[in-house]
């Protein structure tokens, strides 16, 4: 296995645990990973729930993470995101897909997606990035199958209530 590729896997493998914590606090499970010069400088996975926040999800929580990092380590973070790539489970949503462009990171790649980055229009937004993906594809379905799976606690039940008087 190519030195390169080996890396991408093992980046892929933190992602993937990013994510299966997610899961454990119930959250939908995604986790990511933004990594400038071979160091996870940035991690993060769906916070949702737990911040009732719809924003939270991994890419903005690793981005926020970045930005951080940039502010211990004195760095201008519009030098260091261009040189930083972004591994995610899943592909990212349209936010969060405009967050990536709007900081420039260097490219995505992700696990699970359809490539739909690609139809997106963001306009003049920023960069166009790289995406790659296709990396422990079944694994990432199996996790978000297992969490679909489970009742989800926070979901508003008001609808299905609605649709039972109806009938
Ligand atoms: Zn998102």
């Amino acid at each position: 296995m190519e030195e390169e590729e080996a890396a991408t896997l093992d980046w892929m493998d933190q992602a993937f645990d990013m994510a299966k914590e997610a899961l454990e606090c119930g959250e939908v499970p995604v986790g990511c990973l933004l990594v400038h010069n071979g160091q996870a400088i940035g991690r993060g996975r769906n916070e949702v729930n737990e911040t009732k926040n719809a924003t939270r999800h991994a890419e903005m929580v690793a981005i926020d993470r970045v930005l951080d990092w940039c502010k211990q380590h004195n760095r201008d973070y519009t030098e260091v995101f261009p040189q930083t790539v972004l591994y995610v489970t899943v592909e990212p949503c349209i936010m969060c897909a405009a967050a990536v462009r709007l900081m420039s990171i260097l490219s995505c790649l992700f696990m699970l997606g359809n490539q739909m980055l690609k139809c997106y229009s963001f306009g003049n937004t920023g960069e166009p990035f790289e995406c790659v993906s296709g990396y422990r594809a079944k694994e990432a379905v199996e996790m978000l199958k297992a969490f679909y799976r489970q009742e989800n606690p926070n979901a508003p039940k008001s609808k299905v209530r609605k649709k039972d008087h109806r009938n």
